[in-house]
């Protein structure tokens, strides 16, 4: 087969598709790689590491569409990219359509497979592809946390492990999935008073045992949340519920218990975030202050560490890249599951339910 990975072009995207192991992986196998030049660079690899391991590199992105039988990619094509998409090509990337009826149905006009990444799921409802990004937003919404409560960014000033004689900063998570428990860990590292809520009596209860004691978890109730609130220097939004949009569990005018620069960091706002006056940010323009409380609501959180967020990608998604390219689409999702799953779009039509029901298409 003929695989073909072209460099991002959504805005801030800094990830790439594949790492130079996926190539020789795929070579070695006796598949041909087409790789576009500078695809990596966003990821510190450079072109050369990739020819090293036997890709052949491409200028033009188009050609890569136009050869490629299968195309790798992170984000959801572009519309400079739906064009280029060939009938019969398979895409594999994260599609999220549910959110996007314009891209749904340009990409449905194409004919192409389309395997999204955000589907792919275990036979235990896991969802192995999206894991590790919430795993990387998790930490580092910490990260940009202890960064915006320095006081030249507009924060309280505020340090989060204190130091001896002065108190650490309080944390407040809110959900304690995986990026919840990612936020909370990191969090407790730095020595910080964190309190991880959830709703899930067996998830509460698996996260009192692996927890460290600076960690109080919490059910998640009006009343905990506002109590919360009061004294919080920094919050983290990391609530879902699948298939929905994110619970509001933070209101405007909750906002005023809150103390002046204090921060919110709302991962949850690519399901519509979880604080009524949070709305979606870039990398570039990060951040905003709403009643004196700073939001930063970056949808794409793990693009801007580009080098973590592609080997975390890469190291899950190759596996299944081996598996389409050795058995091609429609035998490895018979006998793959997760790989069935993940397949919502073929010869133009859905086939994914929920994006049909989303859109009353037929499925
Ligand atoms: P998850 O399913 O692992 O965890 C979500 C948790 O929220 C669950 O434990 C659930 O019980 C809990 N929850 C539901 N309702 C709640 C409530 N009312 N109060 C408290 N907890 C509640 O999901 P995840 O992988 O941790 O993802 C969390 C969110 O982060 C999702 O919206 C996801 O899309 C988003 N995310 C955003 C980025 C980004 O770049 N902004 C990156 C990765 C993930």
């Amino acid at each position: 087969m003929i695989i073909g990975v072209p460099k991002e072009i959504k805005l801030d995207e800094y990830r790439v598709a594949m790492l130079p192991v996926g190539v020789e992986e795929l070579t070695r196998r006796g598949h041909q790689v087409l790789i576009e030049q500078g695809a990596g660079l966003g990821s510190g690899l450079a072109d050369h590491d990739y020819l090293e391991n036997g890709c052949e590199m491409v200028a033009e992105a188009s050609e890569i569409f136009a050869r490629a039988d299968m195309i790798v990619k992170v984000k959801e094509p572009m519309p400079a990219e739906w064009s280029l998409i060939r009938p019969g090509q398979i895409v594999f990337t994260y599609f999220h359509f549910a959110a996007d009826r314009e891209l749904t149905e340009a990409i449905l006009a194409t004919n192409c497979t389309a395997v999204a990444y955000e589907t792919l799921a275990d036979d235990q409802g896991r969802l192995p592809l999206l894991t590790p990004m919430s795993e990387v937003a998790g930490r580092m919404s910490i990260q940009e946390g202890a960064k915006y409560l320095e006081r030249p960014q507009m924060g309280r000033g505020i340090l989060l492990g204190g130091v001896p004689g002065v108190a650490p900063a309080w944390i407040t998570v809110l959900g304690g999935g995986v990026v919840g428990a990612n936020a909370a860990k990191i969090a407790a590292g730095f020595h910080a008073n964190v309190s991880i809520l959830d709703i899930n009596m067996d998830r509460l209860r698996y996260l009192d045992d692996v927890m460290p004691p600076n960690v109080d978890v919490l059910f998640s109730d009006r009343h905990t949340i506002r109590r919360q609130l009061e004294r919080a220097d920094l919050v983290v939004g990391a609530v879902l519920i699948p298939g929905a949009k994110a619970p509001r569990l933070v209101e405007r005018e909750d906002l005023k218990r809150m103390q002046p620069g204090s921060v919110i960091i709302d991962v949850a706002i690519d399901q519509g975030g979880c604080i009524e006056t949070s709305k979606p940010t870039s990398h570039s323009s990060p951040t905003y202050i709403v009643d004196d409380v700073l939001h930063y609501c970056v949808t794409n959180m793990p693009g801007a560490v580009g080098r973590t967020s592609t080997y975390a990608l890469c190291n899950v998604t190759l596996p299944y890249v081996i598996q389409i390219a050795q058995q091609g689409i429609e035998a490895a999702a018979h006998v793959s599951k997760p790989i069935a799953r993940a397949i919502n779009m073929h010869a133009g039509k859905v086939t994914n339910e929920a994006v049909a029901e989303t859109f009353e298409l037929p499925c």
